[in-house]
């Protein structure tokens, strides 16, 4: 069973059946005259109203891109290409590394980078903000999230960076589906979402840009994406994109009260019956889906091998993939000590997720947890 929807989610059935007819007949170039461009044409168009729909905001807002990562590196390097050295970068410590490393590596080209530091819970401070930006300042901050789900009162400071001329991005990956976007009357200039993180497939994204927010083209070449991002558009997964925006908005409420729920139980119950459990993150400013939860004294990694013995899928937030076992850079910023950052254990459901599969979870992660313990030799 699939508890790590915050890593990817599956293609919902209807945005499967959306995609197909792409794939088939219905294969011409937006861009021709004939027939065969014009029905492509408007199913493309079809979906960047479904995305903008989803945002309270215009179509012509709305950019296609292959990934998040490459909304948020168009947003980024972007920004830079038009102040250069004057660029100042604010964002947060805990953002994903699309935002993370695009901005270190803006700093190595010249730019100025602050990377703000967040309390025990996770959350930024609102006060930081008080302060004079010029209009060469960009200030990059996730909705939510992706190990905690800790949501940051973006609109908030977003109000704050624009009233003294700064202009705002914010990467939403992990937020659309889950918190409802409305930024119809919003401060934020700069969104990036992903497709594969909300039901459609992976290897497609949107940035939304503000009128009167300019960006340079990302990819020069054709007219597409209004001469912002040229190369012929990746039809099926932008149709797949936008039905999947409109099931997100569809779905909003069920994430919010039945999901809501469901984690609920199923956290409640790990922190009860788990020895050494602790949750991290704040509790209350939260995504519906996510719980994340650190079991002292033990391994992350050992925890999820258990797990994946009854089938059951989840995630840790050490980069094990570099073969460090340094705790995640999330779980270093909020100050976890060490002998729980090592165990945090993210557990994301999605509207796929059953009763019976959080109660499986419930049941079998008690014994998995004492049997860790009874080995670990930081357990007296
Ligand atoms: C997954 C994720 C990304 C990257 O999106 P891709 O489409 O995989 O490139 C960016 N930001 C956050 C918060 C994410 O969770």
């Amino acid at each position: 069973m699939y508890l790590d929807n915050n890593a990817t989610t599956m293609v919902a059935p209807e945005v499967l059946e959306a995609m197909l007819p792409f794939f088939k007949d219905s294969y011409g170039n937006p861009s021709s005259i004939h027939r065969f461009g014009g029905m492509v044409r408007r199913s493309v168009e079809r979906a960047r109203e479904q995305v903008a729909d989803l945002l309270g905001v215009s179509a012509e807002e709305i950019l296609f891109t292959s990934c998040g990562t490459e909304s948020n590196n168009t947003a980024l390097k972007g920004f830079f290409h038009k102040h250069r050295s004057n660029t100042k970068i604010y964002t947060s410590a805990v953002e994903h590394p699309a935002v993370r490393n695009t901005a270190r590596y803006l700093k190595e080209q010249g730019a100025t980078l602050h990377e703000v530091g967040v309390d025990k819970q996770g959350m930024i401070s609102t006060q930081f903000w008080d302060q004079n930006f010029g209009s060469d300042t960009l200030v990059s901050l996730m909705w939510a999230n992706n190990e905690t789900g800790v949501i940051f009162p973006v609109e908030q400071i977003a109000q704050k960076v624009k009233s003294s001329g700064g202009v705002f991005h914010t990467d939403a990956v992990q937020a659309v589906g889950k918190v409802p976007l409305d930024l119809s009357d919003s401060a934020i200039d700069l969104l990036s979402l992903s497709g594969h993180k909300v039901h459609a497939p992976k290897g497609v994204g949107a940035l939304f840009v503000r009128k009167g927010i300019s960006i340079p083209p990302f990819l020069h070449g054709g007219h597409q994406e209004y001469g912002m991002r040229a190369g012929t558009e990746n039809v099926p997964y932008i149709v797949a994109l936008g039905k999947a925006c409109e099931l997100a908005k569809a779905h909003i409420e069920d994430e919010n009260t039945r999901v809501r729920a469901l984690r609920d139980r199923l956290e409640s119950e790990l922190l009860a019956k788990c020895k050494g459990a602790k949750l991290n993150g704040d509790k209350d400013s939260r995504l519906p889906n996510t719980t994340n939860i650190s079991f002292e004294a033990i391994e992350g990694e050992a925890i999820l091998l258990l797990l994946d013995e009854y089938g059951i899928a989840a995630s840790s937030g050490s980069a094990c993939t570099t073969g460090s076992l340094e705790p995640s850079h999330v779980m270093m910023a909020m100050g976890i000590p060490y002998t729980f950052a090592h165990s945090s254990t993210r557990f994301s459901i999605s509207r796929y997720t059953t009763s019976e599969e959080v109660d499986t979870v419930i049941k079998v992660m008690p014994p998995i947890v004492e049997k860790l313990r009874s080995l670990s030799p930081f357990v007296e």
